[in-house]
């Protein structure tokens, strides 16, 4: 099968390796969309931690696929088409056993520490087929929409951590996919208005387009006493703003992460004090998450086909991460 291997940074290649084939309790794959996320770039560049070494493996966590090969009795049938959630734990510890296996002392995820996606066919791993990560698409949707409720759940995790209720004022920094899902989702939960904060007009745009009922090249431009913040931007200074526009009770959510090596801000601490903000920072998402996230764009109520600005074949990577990387477009999607 053709796969896209990690050999170094900047150095992702297509690669002929032999097909999958599934042991005791796991599952094969074809992958029918994977799109490229902005881990899946920062992995290109190498400078993902999981990515230390020119392992070899391949990337790609946002899966739709269909299901070729069973391994004994597993609770999936052959044919069955699936979104892949793509985060599993050692189902022990006492974040797993909580059901937070984002925040397992040993987190394993496909495309992360497995092979993913960008590839014709992927062997999952058996624990993940036991810990319910295969969730059938019971209709007829657009696998690359499928792929995209991987973002969504993570977006779905900070928006529930902002508790946004009706009548909620919200202000979005950053109107990449992630911000838009964070617009999407807090219209769903009856925001009266969200505002958007995005250097880029074009993507300010789409966010008016998408939902958000103001959007400012600036956060200066925007008026404090928000209910909820959420900082879809890996921006130190957003992060500052964002605990400034917070009204009385304000919930932030610090969504993004920022530079490893630039993580240390200064902050108003009385913000937080006086305003009793709750800050809150969420990472990754949850097979609940995942699946409210996928009836989300099943049933249609956040239209995440729109934000898919160009697919491209397994053979025309280099290109797909060239769009994804340039900011010109919002999702790019490869359909192997
Ligand atoms: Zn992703
Ligand atoms: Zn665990």
């Amino acid at each position: 099968m053709r796969a896209l291997a990690y050999r170094g940074p900047h150095a992702l290649e297509l690669e002929e390796r032999p097909q999958p084939h599934a042991g005791e309790g796991e599952v094969v794959v074809r992958v029918d969309a994977c799109s490229i996320c902005g881990t899946d770039l920062r992995i290109a560049a190498g400078t993902h931690r999981a990515y230390a070494e020119p392992s070899g493996r391949i990337p790609g966590h946002e899966i739709a696929a269909t299901v070729v090969e069973r391994g004994g009795a597993v609770a999936v049938d052959e044919g069955a088409r699936v979104f892949v959630a793509p985060n599993y734990g050692c189902g022990r510890c006492r974040a797993c056993l909580r059901g937070d296996v984002n925040l397992c002392e040993t987190p394993r995820a496909v495309g992360i520490t497995e092979d993913g996606g960008f590839a014709e066919y992927v062997l999952l791993p058996r624990e993940l087929v036991e810990q319910g990560n295969l969730l059938p698409v019971r209709n007829g949707a657009d696998p690359a929409a499928v792929a995209l409720a991987e973002p969504l759940a993570c977006a779905l995790r900070g928006s529930r951590a902002c508790r946004i209720g009706a009548g909620d004022v919200v202000i979005v920094f950053g109107a990449g996919p992630i911000g838009l899902f964070h617009v999407a989702l807090a219209r769903l939960a009856g925001a009266a208005e969200v505002l958007v904060a995005e250097p880029n007009a074009e993507r300010r745009a789409r966010a008016l387009a998408f939902g958000a009922t103001g959007a400012a090249a600036d956060a200066s431009e925007l008026h404090g006493a928000a209910d909820a913040v959420v900082v879809a931007a890996p921006v130190a200074a957003a992060q500052r703003q964002a605990l400034e526009l917070a009204g009385p009770g304000g919930r932030v959510n610090f969504f993004a992460g920022l530079p490893r090596d630039r993580s240390r801000v200064e902050l108003d601490t009385n913000l937080v004090h006086y305003k009793e903000l709750v800050v809150t920072g969420t990472t990754a998402s949850t097979n609940a998450e995942c699946r409210d996230a996928l009836e989300l764009i099943l049933d249609g109520r956040v239209d995440a086909a729109s934000l898919i600005d160009a697919r491209f074949d397994l053979d025309a990577a280099a290109e797909a991460f060239d769009l994804a990387g340039s900011g010109r477009a919002l999702k790019v999607v490869i359909e192997p």
